[in-house]
């Protein structure tokens, strides 16, 4: 395991930073590890959630921005539930993936284009077009044939749209996604 060198490695504003944008306090963590033992995504994670909770503790940036885990985890609000402490913990884990995408550590790609995907197609139609989210990830990430056997029998189910279907506001849905998108860009 990486030793970590809190002499000159801790940054305080990252700590505050991270506060502020979630309106939690990392500090009244104290490792027990429920959010951990009810992540269901742990067993992909590069470091379990609890932990991301003590680097950010210790104002370890770098090691967090640049872990796999923020951009795996599923925003299922398990750990926010079983915090004893009553620390919003997914709201922390959100702050930590908006601040990688800021600063430019996108260690999942795939996720970003999905995620990107996704915020397109509200931000043109108001709502999400699921084919049209599907299209543009494929066209942009090259994945071509994977999954493509669930295309037909979605279809045919009835269960994916062949048309977007814009709702009645989508200019003021547009202005708010394009101010999240400017804030990303500051
Ligand atoms: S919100 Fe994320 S970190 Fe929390 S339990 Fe769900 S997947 Fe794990
Ligand atoms: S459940 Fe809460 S107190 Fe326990 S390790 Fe996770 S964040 Fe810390």
């Amino acid at each position: 395991m990486e030793c970590i060198r809190l002499d000159s490695s801790i940054n305080s504003g990252f700590i505050d930073q991270v506060a502020r944008e979630s309106e939690q306090d990392p500090y009244l963590c104290y490792q027990c590890g429920n959010c951990t033992a009810g992540c269901p995504n742990n067993f992909v994670y590069d470091i379990p959630v609890h932990r991301i909770m003590r680097l950010l503790q210790a104002g370890q940036k770098e090691t967090i921005l640049g872990s796999h885990s923020i951009w795996l985890c599923a925003t299922c609000e398990s750990c926010t539930t079983r915090c004893p402490n009553n620390i919003d913990v997914a709201r922390i884990m959100d702050v930590l993936r908006h601040m990688a995408r800021r600063e430019g550590y996108v260690t999942e790609k795939r996720v970003k284009q999905f995620n990107d995907s996704f915020l397109h197609s509200v931000q043109k139609h108001g709502r999400v077009f699921e084919l049209g989210t599907v299209m543009r990830f494929v066209a942009r990430t090259g994945r071509f044939w994977t999954d493509v056997e669930l295309g037909p029998k979605v279809l045919a189910r009835g269960k994916m749209a062949t048309r977007a279907h814009n709702i009645q506001g989508k200019e003021q849905v547009s202005k708010i996604i394009n101010r999240f998108l400017g804030d990303e860009r500051k």
